[in-house]
């Protein structure tokens, strides 16, 4: 391979999201659940650089590198093969990912990084595929990967991999309460959901959006927005991780106009007013919340997008 071959390269920055709302339904057949979500993407975001390499692999550094798969479980590089056999791709790609995102924490982190090395890849080997051409692949890779390559904020439903833009104007602020200790697994909070649902008895509706949330969201009244958080695996994730009560009670004591746990959680977000209020909150948390890491957002913001392009014969070109 020769030298100019080896220097191209392709960095995506990508975010994680928080749902808004997330409606559970009842178990299908295939064993995964009916949703109605609305997914929200957040500025909190990994990022994924593609380069060519003779053989597969995947590196992952960064402040939530910890516990993440470096072999052949890594969505990443399931991502860019998956995507290298349906266009009949010859070339490997070694991917490095510098990770932020919080890791089995309700963010979809990994999807996020699927949907980042589809995007990287797709630009390295040039193979003029559009976002929505790549939904499908995305789609087979996990439920929340289709969202990730678009962003902003969107109806989920089947699985949550079917979209529909949501018109929102304007931008939400964000503090995340991030579990420093392990996170949940996303599989048993619906089997505990399931437990719960058939302890309690009752009949499970089919899922729709509520039309509160989808108004507050048209004109960005954070009081609405918080109102209208809704997430039908709070109950679960908070008794597989008691802890959580704690915090979105100390969260919405210090004033936060909404407080959800984020999918299947551990992270709880919370919706304040301004980004002064979102100092505020944090700093209250952090002194006098249950233990976690702070985070301070704003969302929606867009999804996958290619930040940095090193082609073969010239200087790194920066977009974004
Ligand atoms: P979701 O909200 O989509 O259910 P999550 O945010 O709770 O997921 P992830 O951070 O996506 O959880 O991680 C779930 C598991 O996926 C991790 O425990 C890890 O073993 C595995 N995984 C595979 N690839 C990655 C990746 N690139 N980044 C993070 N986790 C990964």
């Amino acid at each position: 391979m020769s030298q100019a071959v080896e220097s191209r390269g392709v960095t995506v920055r990508v975010p994680g999201k928080i749902n808004l709302e997330l409606v559970v339904g009842p178990l299908r057949e295939d064993g995964f659940h009916e949703l109605a979500t609305v997914f929200h993407t957040v500025g909190i975001y990994d990022h994924v650089t593609a380069t060519p390499a003779a053989t597969w692999s995947v590196q992952v550094s960064g402040q939530t590198a910890e516990g993440v798969p470096t072999g052949a479980d890594n969505l990443a590089l399931k991502a860019a093969k998956s995507l290298a056999r349906r266009y009949g791709v010859e070339e490997a790609a070694a991917l490095s990912i510098d990770k932020n995102i919080p890791v089995a924490g309700g963010m979809a982190g990994g999807s996020a990084d699927a949907a980042a090395a589809l995007v990287a890849c797709e630009a390295l080997w040039e193979l003029q595929v559009s976002r929505d051409e790549l939904e499908p692949l995305a789609a087979r890779l996990g439920s929340d990967v289709p969202f990730l390559l678009h962003g902003g904020t969107a109806i989920g439903s089947g699985r949550g991999e079917r979209l529909a833009p949501v018109l929102a104007r304007g931008e939400l602020h964000w503090v995340l309460w991030v579990s420093t200790g392990s996170g949940l697994s996303t599989p048993e909070v619906y089997a505990e959901c399931d437990r719960l649902r058939e302890a309690a008895g009752e009949p499970v509706p089919d899922p729709a959006p509520s039309g509160e949330l989808i108004a507050a969201l048209r004109t960005m009244d954070t009081s609405a927005v918080g109102a209208a958080l809704r997430n039908d695996l709070q109950e679960a994730a908070c008794s597989l991780y008691p802890v959580l009560e704690d915090v979105l009670e100390a969260g919405t004591s210090l004033g936060a106009q909404g407080a959800i746990v984020s999918g299947s959680g551990p992270t709880v977000a919370f919706l304040v007013g301004t980004q002064a209020q979102a100092i505020d909150l944090s700093v209250g948390l952090a002194a006098r919340g249950p233990a976690g890491d702070i985070r301070r957002a704003t969302g929606p913001v867009a999804g996958a997008q290619v930040v940095q392009s090193v082609a073969p014969a010239g200087p790194p070109t920066f977009t974004g």
